[in-house]
């Protein structure tokens, strides 16, 4: 085997493997958006937790306040029960009618607040339950995208082990230059001359280098894009 048809195997090698690689990188993406999909549920599950704890707070404040109003009632019933004037009594009668007034105005806002905290509670249960929901949906696809970067892991490490070997029938020197101008964007770098012309851009050889390289064992730089360029004998 000639040195250009080795490091043309070996690019061959480089093509397929860019390929799986190409391939492994296009399942982030899936992965990616099932991940948002799901991290949207849980924020809205947190969100919809912390409202709800502020209101139970809220409901905890209002039924102390309600208890301790309650309290100064009975207080106002025993003052009153031990009044000796009238002038006491309507006093006494009049500050007990001022907290019932309180108490009922609380207890309204109570009933108000739990009827608040049972719809919230509903929409948390109803979040929680999108989770569910939303990650039985996903194990298919999760499971399908698992296999399929298995599959592509062990093809992949099947093609660098052969790379190992193509490249190894490759001169070193020519080796090393297909290396270094080779990056993961630019992965076809060996070319083949059209028409005296460099097959990437077109440029025409140089009359100089022309005898040498229709010989077909010469590789040359092209200085214009930078490939390998060889004659196809
Ligand atoms: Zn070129």
């Amino acid at each position: 085997m000639s040195a250009i048809q080795a490091l043309l195997a070996l690019q061959t090698d480089d093509l397929a493997i860019h390929d799986l690689e190409m391939r492994l990188a296009a399942l982030e993406p899936r992965i990616r958006d099932l991940d948002a999909k799901r991290q949207r549920i849980v924020d809205a599950i947190e969100r919809q937790s912390g409202v709800v704890s502020a209101e139970e707070k809220k409901q905890a404040f209002l039924r102390d306040k309600i208890q301790e109003h309650r309290g100064l009632i009975d207080r106002n019933q025993a003052q009153l029960d031990a009044v000796k004037t009238m002038r006491q009594a309507t006093a006494a009668a009049a500050q007990m009618e001022q907290a019932r007034r309180i108490v009922a105005g609380e207890e309204s806002d109570l009933l108000a607040l739990n009827r608040k905290l049972e719809e919230l509670r509903g929409s948390l249960n109803a979040a929680k339950a999108d989770l569910t929901a939303c990650e039985a949906e996903q194990a298919a696809a999760r499971t399908e995208v698992a296999a399929e970067r298995a599959t592509l892991e062990g093809e992949l490490a099947t093609a660098t082990a052969k790379r190992a070997t193509t490249a190894a029938a490759v001169p070193d020197d020519l080796r090393r230059r297909y290396d270094r101008i080779r990056t993961k964007k630019r992965v076809h770098v060996v070319v083949a001359l059209n028409a005296l012309a460099c097959g990437a851009c077109d440029t025409a050889i140089p009359m100089q280098r022309r005898h040498a390289m229709m010989t077909g064992s010469v590789i040359e730089l092209c200085e214009v894009c930078g490939v390998l360029m060889y004659h196809q004998v």
